[in-house]
């Protein structure tokens, strides 16, 4: 399928299946280089990071931990200011670990901003982040991205975790919202 229809908006194929498998490849090996002798802890952030963050874990050659944080930003194609985190693991889980952020996507960087300094008050190790896509037109911060799949344009995008009004997030590819 290279083109789908989801509420009355239409999308066509950015990624195929091959692209992303190749690029998860590519992030797992690197992580596993880097944190070959560092206990890891993944922290996946809901929902749009499940099927990343899933694909990225069976592909590490490293042992990991992996928790997972539910924060909301966006509603329809756009983000917002108003970040909500859900769910946080427990402290004694954070303490003096080497943690990766997983996310799906970082637009604005808005949601990431907000979480990091919380994570920051649980003392971890380190903290790094990990994200399959990334807007840099959008985003708004200097904070550093230590691995990521791919640069996009300024663009909406579904599919492989990623939602629009919730629908989508099964699809096996990735694709972007056509212009009109
Ligand atoms: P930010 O806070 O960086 O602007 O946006 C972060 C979150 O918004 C991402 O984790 C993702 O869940 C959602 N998001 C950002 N861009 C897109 C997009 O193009 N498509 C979808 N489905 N979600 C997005
Ligand atoms: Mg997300």
């Amino acid at each position: 399928m290279n083109k789908i229809e989801i509420e009355n908006l239409n999308f066509e194929k950015l990624f195929d299946e091959k692209v992303i498998d190749r690029t998860v490849n590519r992030l797992a090996k690197k992580i596993s280089k880097d944190y070959e002798h560092k206990e890891l802890l993944i922290i996946s952030v809901l929902k749009g990071s499940f099927m990343f963050t899933s694909d990225l874990v069976k592909k590490l050659t490293i042992p990991c931990e992996v928790e997972f944080v539910k924060i909301t930003s966006y509603t329809g194609t756009q983000s917002t200011e108003n970040v909500f985190v859900q769910t946080l693991p427990d402290r004694e889980r954070l303490l003096n670990r080497n943690i990766i952020i997983v996310e799906d996507i970082v637009d604005t960087g808005n949601t990431l901003n907000y979480f990091l300094p919380i994570l920051k008050q649980y003392n971890p190790t380190s903290i790094q982040i990990c994200t399959l896509l990334h807007k840099p037109e959008v985003f708004r911060y200097d904070w550093h991205i230590a691995y990521k799949g791919w640069d996009i344009e300024k663009e909406f995008v579904v599919g492989y975790g990623m939602d629009y009004n919730e629908i989508g997030r099964g699809l096996p590819c990735i694709y972007r919202q056509k212009e009109k």
